[in-house]
């Protein structure tokens, strides 16, 4: 057993000590990974379904850790979004989609996750304004992918934000659609151009029948809304053959491709399709 007290109290503060220190030491590394292009983006294709054509690709952060390899976002951008430095490290993700997709050698869409922090800050419209025409990128090709959990709060102030988005031809997709429990009814105020399926739903369609028909009820709903439907993390063929089958056009997932280096993205769309 350990000592009652004064004993146990000081054990206790050393850890939230520790505990503290090692927070403000993870910022300040996140802080130098912003500034010394320690992060990367990494690409992962989206297919139409009925022809496998790619038809654009999700940008997906990685930070490059000098001592720890390479971390996923779940890792990192929650501190980043604590810390405030989603702001600039959303920027710097948004910058380099923009100027990646500008020199593909295919006229495809660059999707590009937005954190609700970044669409309430004041400077984000002008980022994306000056993102576009330093890279002679037109608007149409860039989308912006925003969680449904992300529509819940300020509900005003995130559609006059969406809205203003929208008027530089960019295009826009609620992204992990499904999990956030914002009411349907509000969708159809939202200037959004593709829902996204979230993996969650995907994952349970060959072996639960209610997954699947929450996930024929959301394509059904985006086609009413005239939305495009993306399903995200199709794994198997049979996914994808039920997914084709229930009418979603659009697909994403390890089955077909994993996020990917710019470079060898560039590689697989310069490639002369197989005969
Ligand atoms: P997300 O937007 O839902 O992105 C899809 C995630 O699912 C990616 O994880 C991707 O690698 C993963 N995925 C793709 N296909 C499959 C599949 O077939 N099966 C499974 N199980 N997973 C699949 P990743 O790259 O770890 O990103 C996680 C989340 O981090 C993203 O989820 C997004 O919310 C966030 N994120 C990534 N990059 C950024 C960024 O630049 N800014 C912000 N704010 N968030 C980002
Ligand atoms: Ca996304
Ligand atoms: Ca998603
Ligand atoms: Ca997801």
């Amino acid at each position: 057993a350990k000592d009652a007290g004064r004993g146990t109290w000081r054990a206790y503060g050393r850890e939230m000590d520790q505990r503290l220190h090692e927070r403000l030491r993870r910022e300040e590394e996140l802080r130098v990974a912003i500034a010394e292009q320690q992060l990367e983006v990494h690409y992962q294709p989206r297919y139409l379904s009925q022809s496998m054509q790619i038809i654009g690709a999700e940008a997906l952060v990685r930070w490059h850790h000098p001592t720890q390899g390479m971390l996923l976002p779940e890792q990192f951008i929650p501190l980043a979004e604590e810390a405030g430095l989603i702001i600039p490290l959303g920027r710097w993700v948004l910058h380099q989609a923009c100027q990646q997709a500008a020199s593909w050698p295919v006229e495809m869409t660059v999707s590009v996750n937005l954190s609700p922090l970044q669409l309430h800050d004041d400077r984000l419209l002008d980022e994306i304004a000056r993102a576009l025409r330093e890279n002679g990128l037109p608007g149409e090709r860039l989308e912006l992918e925003v969680t449904e959990s992300a529509l819940l709060q300020e509900t005003q102030s995130t559609l006059d934000a969406l809205k203003r988005i929208k008027a530089l031809g960019v295009h826009l997709a609620v992204d992990d659609f499904g999990t956030g429990y914002s009411s349907l009814t509000n969708l159809r105020h939202y200037p959004f151009d593709v829902i996204k399926i979230d993996n969650s739903f995907v994952a349970g369609i060959e072996q639960s029948t209610e997954d699947h028909s929450i996930v024929r009820a959301l394509i059904e709903l985006g086609r009413g809304l005239q939305m495009r439907v993306t399903a995200e993390g199709v794994e198997t063929e049979e996914q994808l053959r039920l997914l084709t089958d229930d009418g979603c056009t659009e697909v994403q997932g390890f089955h077909m491709s994993l996020p990917m280096p710019a470079e060898e993205l560039r590689r697989l769309l310069a490639r002369p399709t197989d005969i």
